[in-house]
């Protein structure tokens, strides 16, 4: 069964040259607003001919590094920066960003586990279908901008899948280490069914996701690497002139080979990481404790590396409970083979 047209209109026209600031308009009606609407501000910015760039943050909404990086960014791009066009959403689940939530408050919904989307879902589900269907379509490649969010802590990096297309793995491996994050990575994902990125490279688009930090802040490292990594995907990719920066660091390759990099909590209490984001860890190393909170007494629980490797993002919040990841622990590789 075909689908109906996007009930989402926007009032930029991507087709124009210069730059637009507008909305992508959702039509809704509950008890604050009987015709209203979900607003998400877009930016399109077009010079001629070339490729187009879709930058988009707050998929998550408490993902400030992405956020803020492409608000600036969005304020300042002139048209004559850039050839080709860059489209840039800073708050692609809007309710979520204005509500400083992971997930909408209007649904509940976690955008980036809603793709490919439905016009006739739920207000998160028709945000994540006007994406797959209207503005990716649009787009040579894409920029994903994460982070830990509120619950997580996470090394600075930009990752491509293992996909297999390996033409396409190989465009944006080197698209996600052109990035110049201080670490890049080739990324297993827990569940890749619903995420944006599936719903891009199903289209054969390149897909850059970075995670660039946490802990629902940001820092002025992090905003650096942010903006300084935005730039260089559009330079990379052909979008403005330039050389790109590579990181003042040697970068870091890491590989998610498999599931046992992620280590979650199997009890709930007050967590205690005994290694600090970035550091290397060996296999069999206790890497945090997990105390009961309601006796004194008590011997914690110790959790204990899975694998030699990089501690690359940790639990952020002190307290835990049972299924949250405490750590993820990737592997350091010499070179990143796509
Ligand atoms: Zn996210």
């Amino acid at each position: 069964m075909t689908k109906r047209p996007s009930p989402i209109s926007a009032t930029v026209d991507f087709a124009v040259d210069g730059v637009q600031h507008g909305y992508l308009k959702l039509p809704i009606s509950n008890d604050e607003s009987a015709w209203g609407a979900v607003m998400i501000p877009v930016a399109v910015i077009k010079n001629g001919e070339g490729p187009t760039a879709l930058l988009t943050g707050g998929n998550h909404g408490d993902e400030y590094e992405g956020i803020t990086a492409l608000l600036k960014l969005a304020s300042e791009l002139e048209a004559e920066d850039i050839r080709g066009r860059v489209i840039i959403v800073p708050t692609m689940n809007a309710p979520a960003a204005q509500a400083g939530k992971r997930t909408s408050p209007l649904d509940g919904g976690n955008l980036n586990r809603s793709f490919p989307g439905d016009p006739d879902g739920s207000v998160t589900e028709q945000i994540a279908d006007y994406f797959t269907r209207e503005l990716v379509p649009l787009a040579d490649v894409v920029l994903d901008l994460h982070s830990g969010g509120s619950t997580l802590d996470i090394v600075p990096f930009a990752a491509s899948h293992h996909l297999e297309d390996k033409a396409l793995q190989r465009r944006a491996l080197e698209g996600a280490i052109a990035f110049g994050a201080p670490t890049a990575m080739l990324m297993f994902e827990l569940d890749a069914t619903k995420l944006f990125d599936t719903a891009v490279e199903s289209q054969g688009k390149v897909f850059v996701a970075t995670e660039l930090g946490g802990g629902g802040t940001t820092t002025p490292e992090r905003l650096a690497i942010t903006e300084r990594g935005i730039e260089n995907f559009l330079i990379h990719f052909g979008l403005m002139e330039g050389e790109v920066t590579p990181p003042a660091e040697p970068q870091v390759y890491v590989d998610m080979p498999d599931a046992s990099c992620y280590v979650q909590s199997e009890h709930s209490g007050l967590l205690e990481l005994t290694v600090a984001l970035g550091e290397r860890v060996a296999k069999g190393q206790l890497i945090a404790r997990v105390y009961d909170l309601t006796r004194t007494g008590a011997t914690p629980v110790e959790y204990h590396a899975g694998r030699d490797g990089m501690l690359v993002a940790r639990r952020f919040p002190a307290r835990v409970n049972m299924g949250d990841t405490i750590a993820v622990i990737a592997e350091v590789v010499d070179r990143l083979e796509a």
